[in-house]
């Protein structure tokens, strides 16, 4: 039977519930064998420099334990320069072929999926599985919506990192919004203390 594998990229900064919830859903929804969770080395679309990736790997360790089909893939982490989705893909379906592979996004980077480096030859190597985000806005380019969708079925979750990272550095909790683990390390490590959320 064909692998079929599932590639989820974000800059986990942190890693919260709605990105869980997203996960979960596409492993059932999608019968995955293997759900690949990719840290961003350098997030080329964004303009404020991420938490230290030893912390967004340690917390996303720390977030899909227990589930033996998530995997944490290392290799935007380890590679020098911008981290283009494309070049990942490539690499990893040259390690392992013959597999069916799945990427997994929110809505908001759906929108702005023809933005991306390549996007042409990303929606021939993977089929799209796209969540619904409270707020994202605008439609996807015609030559996106061209290509297949698998549609994740998760109720619409407004959480996003920006807005932790606001509650991290203003004092407030952040218990409802990210895996206790997760909010033990934040905590521990005194992450986000100084930023102002932007
Ligand atoms: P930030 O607020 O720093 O921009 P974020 O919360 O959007 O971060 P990312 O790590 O950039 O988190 O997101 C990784 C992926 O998860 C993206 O494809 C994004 O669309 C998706 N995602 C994040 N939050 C949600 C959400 N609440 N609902 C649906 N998809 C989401």
């Amino acid at each position: 039977m064909t692998r079929r594998i599932g590639l989820f990229g974000g800059s986990f900064d942190p890693v919260h519930n709605a990105h869980l919830a997203l996960a979960r859903q596409a492993l059932r929804q999608l019968a995955l064998d293997e759900l690949r969770w990719v840290p961003a080395g350098h997030a080329w679309q964004k303009a404020q420099a991420p938490a230290a990736a030893v912390h967004r790997a340690a917390m996303l360790r720390l977030a899909i334990a227990g589930e033996p089909r998530f995997v944490l893939e290392r290799c935007e982490l380890d590679r020098p320069g911008p981290s283009y989705t494309v070049d990942t893909l490539r690499e990893l379906q040259t390690a392992t072929p013959g597999a069916q592979w799945f990427l997994l996004i929110g809505q908001d980077q759906y929108a702005g999926l023809h933005t991306w480096h390549r996007f042409d030859e990303l929606l021939r190597r993977a089929t799209l599985a796209v969540a619904l985000r409270p707020g994202a806005a605008g439609q996807a380019d015609a030559r996106v919506r061209a290509a297949p969708v698998q549609p994740i079925a998760m109720p619409p979750m407004a959480v996003s990192a920006t807005d932790i990272r606001a509650r991290v550095a203003a004092g407030a909790g952040i218990a409802d919004l990210v895996p206790p683990a997760v909010a033990d390390y934040i905590d521990q490590h005194r992450l986000y203390r100084g930023e102002t959320g932007s």
